[in-house]
């Protein structure tokens, strides 16, 4: 397998930055193979070598997972000639490899995943596997119970397209605007837009809450992002 530097090793796999694991290593405090090495340009095989910093076995981690509280204003592509991509919101060096699951609109707000795991990726868009998504939505109007049982009976959404039974909960409901929650298991384009388009309202405001059971950390603010802890992406697999 392809070797890295042991100082990049420390960053990719502890939360650490490139200064404080140079340094960790200069202090002697990394032993690769049962060796202390003090050079943060040795190079080690991420697979083989068991590197241990602080006494403790790092375990090698193949794959990265990120939780973006998306902003609005930048779109879930990798790559975007005019606009401000969610990765320019990512300061990793292991950056390059990542990308959204799904996407949320330009003006949406929210959970967005980030990873280089194709394969959890797919199993949480696939249509067969009915992941809940969960928005929070300000709507034009006043929702009512009319609303929530066209919601689940399903909408014709334009393009011949239907949309599969969903939850609408009621939140607040004023004549000017609601504000709701959605709970869809599919990923059509715009799908919560069209949606709600269908029972003639319009969105005004939306945010995605969850996917899965991975939830928003509420603590992020806009534009933040944070690694999935152990518990959140082995409940997601
Ligand atoms: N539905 C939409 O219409 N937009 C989103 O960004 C996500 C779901």
């Amino acid at each position: 397998a392809k070797k890295t530097r042991l100082d990049k090793f420390l960053c990719d796999s502890l939360n650490m930055t490139r200064k404080e694991a140079k340094e960790s290593v200069k202090k002697g405090k990394v032993v690769v193979n049962g060796e202390a090495i003090k050079k943060p340009e040795y190079k080690v095989d991420a697979e083989q070598d068991q590197v241990e910093f602080d006494h403790k076995l790092i375990q090698f981690e193949q794959f990265h997972y990120l939780m973006l509280h998306k902003p609005q204003g930048v779109v879930s592509a990798t790559k975007d000639h005019h606009d401000q991509t969610v990765l320019d919101l990512i300061h990793e060096d292991y950056k390059d490899r990542l990308f959204p699951v799904g996407r949320l609109d330009k003006d949406t707000e929210g959970l967005l995943l980030l990873t280089d795991d194709g394969m959890l990726a797919h199993e949480l868009l696939s249509p067969r596997k009915h992941v809940d998504k969960v928005y929070f939505a300000k709507v034009s109007g006043q929702f009512g119970e009319n609303e929530i049982a066209r919601f689940k009976e399903g909408l014709d959404i334009g393009n011949g397209e239907k949309s599969k039974q969903a939850r609408l909960q009621i939140l607040k409901a004023d004549v000017q605007e609601s504000e709701v929650l959605i709970t869809i298991m599919e990923g059509k384009f715009h799908q919560v837009k069209r949606m709600v388009k269908a029972v003639g309202s319009e969105v005004l405001y939306l945010k995605r809450l969850s996917m899965g059971s991975l939830k928003l950390d509420e603590e992020l603010k806009l534009g933040e992002y944070r690694r999935l802890t152990k518990a959140e992406l082995q409940e997601l697999k």
